[in-house]
């Protein structure tokens, strides 16, 4: 799909967001902005629009994925809650963003916003939480 920054993997994505690894039906990434700790996004590698448009196959492998993500997230920042947030509107290959929430952290009891202050990593401390995440998402999904 051309000008779909999923599929095309440039460097619009890579300005907001750091790869994390290439699983069987989705792409992880880490985004830039850690203001909510742990915050990634899973895309599915075809590109479709809606959830209606998924194999079943391709659909329960992605969110297969997409709750090792989560729990991935969970056993590393221990947040007090997770959202899932599926938009679209102005990239609409289909992706589920993973939002950890923390009782006295941003947004907690409401929907999450992109606004506020940024959060950004060293280029080590990016690193080294996706690492981290690598390893810990290898032991969730066993591979
Ligand atoms: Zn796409």
């Amino acid at each position: 799909m051309e000008n779909c920054f999923y599929c095309a993997r440039d460097k619009r994505l890579l300005a907001i967001m750091e790869p994390v690894c290439r699983l069987d039906w989705s792409r992880v990434y880490f985004l830039r902005n850690q203001r909510h700790r742990g915050r990634c996004v899973v895309a599915l590698h075809r590109h479709v629009r809606e959830l209606y448009e998924m194999e079943p196959e391709e659909r329960n492998g992605f969110f297969r994925e997409t709750a090792a993500v989560a729990h991935a997230i969970a056993c590393l920042y221990k947040p007090d809650k997770i959202n899932y947030a599926v938009y679209g509107d102005l990239v609409s290959h289909y992706h589920v963003h993973i939002v950890p929430k923390y009782k006295n952290g941003p947004d907690w009891g409401g929907p999450f916003s992109d606004g506020g202050e940024e959060r950004l990593l060293t280029p080590e401390d990016l690193r080294g939480e996706i690492r981290q995440l690598q390893d810990k998402l290898q032991r969730i999904l066993g591979t």
